[in-house]
């Protein structure tokens, strides 16, 4: 802490604070250092006390505080089992979630549920937004309010918003092409920028079709895939699909038969002209198939629109932004479809998540799902170098990458190309800070921890995501995971980029 107390420019904000001169209108504009942050922090540490914390060690200027989220990823304390940070309480714990500001139910039309229902429970009168923003603007602080599309299987009514497998089973996802979905998520935004003084809103989806679902082309494949989340089908769907022309039945055939090819495979069975070659026969015969993957990205790009334009009607200032999920690091197929020079005239910002540390073990967990299906004919080691060769990356060999990480050069690589691609909208990289490592993405038993945050790793990425020319850097996944050292490494980078590069408070 000392070394930190001692530099002029770690003392900046407080400094222009305390002198009366607050923080000027151009500076807005700057760089962006933002850190997602659940409501239970600031009730568990004090809300300026954590505002003090982050300014300090991290030299944050701005908040993404989950506002919407009914999601232990973004909200809550840390995950059961993970080691506790060393600030907050050492408690786990366990949420209901949902708006964790106040819900202003007159903005919310023909949604399918009771919009009040989503008032999060769990933290009696505290307001992440009402409690934080006053405090956040004294200090020069953007708030840009996290929204996560996620509703827990068991919400009132929930059914009616939810997707469906091809078999009519609900899935616990919901359907983006969903007229009650798509209202309650514009009647979100009305109320966010008509209730409060907001800077935006950054919307989670880390959601894909029923094609690479099916194909475990993800992260954590081999645990997803299964009936029910193979989506969407519903009525909707259905509908949009026949308008343009893309037939149900033979969607449902295609299916059928990809999800034999899958489960032969996941069973060690190898087709006997291989994987890769029956894999390009059903999709030859079923070009329905990625027909209905298409069509499911377009219903998110469509959400996406239609949350800006309302965003933007109620508070004309206000920015909308996405979080690009980790599988773009990833999955090809997923890249494909994440066209970030289209996705840019559409949005306001782009926060990718190019989270190196848990990308490791992430990776390795990627490549052992399609090393199953897609690739099935292929051993994992050279898999992955195909992969980083495909997606233009180096790292690791398998499976020593879970426990090295993916690196700060993967941070550069991927924010560099994202940059280029991203052209009208600014690229903000998603930095990993002590991101735990969870069940799923390790070898169960082997003892296996996958890699680890420290402060100079965390140090030379944000200094690497700069030098790759993005606008700015979010910590993610949210601060009650973070440890304060890691989160210091931060700072470190950011007090020594050069002034006129660095553009912070
Ligand atoms: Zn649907």
């Amino acid at each position: 802490m000392e070394r930190l107390i001692n530099s002029p420019v770690a003392e900046t904000p407080t400094a222009a604070v305390a002198a009366g001169t607050g923080f000027t209108t151009p500076m807005f504009s700057e760089k962006l250092a933002g850190i997602q942050i659940g409501a239970i922090s600031f009730i568990d540490e004090g809300v300026d006390e954590v505002l003090d914390t982050v300014q300090e060690r991290a030299a944050a200027n701005a908040l993404f505080p989950a506002t919407f989220s009914f999601s232990t990823g973004t909200a809550g304390r840390q995950l059961a089992g993970q080691p506790f940070p060393g600030h907050g309480k050492d408690e786990y714990d366990t949420i209901r979630g949902g708006n964790f500001a106040r819900v202003h139910s007159q903005y919310y039309r023909d949604t399918g549920i009771d919009p009040s229902a989503t008032q999060a429970p769990d933290y009696g009168n505290f307001d992440v937004l009402g409690d934080v923003i006053p405090k956040a603007r004294k200090r020069g602080m953007r708030v840009f309010c996290l929204v996560q599309d996620h509703f827990p299987k068991d919400f009132p009514g929930i059914e009616k918003l939810q997707e469906r497998d091809f078999n009519g089973q609900y899935a616990d996802t919901l359907c983006k092409n969903n007229p009650y979905y798509r209202n309650f998520l514009a009647g979100l935004m009305e109320d966010l920028a008509r209730s409060y003084d907001i800077d935006g809103v950054m919307f989670v989806c880390e959601h894909q079709g029923a094609l690479s679902n099916t194909l475990g082309s993800r992260l954590r494949g081999k645990f997803r895939g299964k009936p029910g989340s193979r989506t969407c089908f519903c009525p909707f769907c259905r509908d949009k699909a026949k308008q343009q022309g893309i037939q149900f039945d033979r969607a449902h055939q295609g299916f059928l038969e990809l999800e034999r090819f899958v489960a032969a495979g996941r069973a060690g069975q190898a087709p006997p002209d291989g994987f890769y070659v029956n894999l390009w026969r059903l999709v030859m015969r079923y070009p329905e198939l990625l027909a209905w993957e298409h069509l499911f990205h377009e219903g998110v790009r469509e959400v996406y629109g239609l949350m800006r334009e309302r965003l933007k009607s109620a508070k004309p200032g206000a920015e909308f932004g996405i979080h690009v999920w980790h599988n773009i690091t990833m999955s090809p197929i997923y890249r494909a479809e994440q066209d970030l020079a289209r996705l840019s005239e559409s949005t306001d910002f782009l926060k990718l998540a190019v989270y190196h540390n848990c990308g490791g073990p992430r990776l390795a967990s990627y490549i052992e799902s399609v090393g199953e299906t897609i690739y099935g004919d292929v051993p994992a080691e050279e898999l992955l170098r195909f992969h980083y060769g495909l997606l233009d990356y180096e790292g690791s060999d398998y499976p020593s990458v879970r426990q090295t990480g993916l690196g700060a050069d993967f941070v550069y690589k991927e924010s560099k190309r994202a940059v280029a691609q991203a052209r009208s909208a600014p690229v903000y990289a998603g930095i990993d800070i002590d991101i735990p490592v969870e069940p799923d993405d390790l070898i169960a038993g082997s003892g296996d921890r996958g890699a680890r945050s420290t402060r100079e790793g965390i140090c030379e990425a944000v200094r690497e995501a700069f030098r790759a020319g993005v606008d700015g850097i979010v910590m993610s996944r949210k601060y009650s995971e973070m440890r304060l050292d890691t989160l210091t490494g931060v700072g470190d980078a950011l007090r020594a980029l050069p002034r006129q590069s660095r553009r912070l408070g």
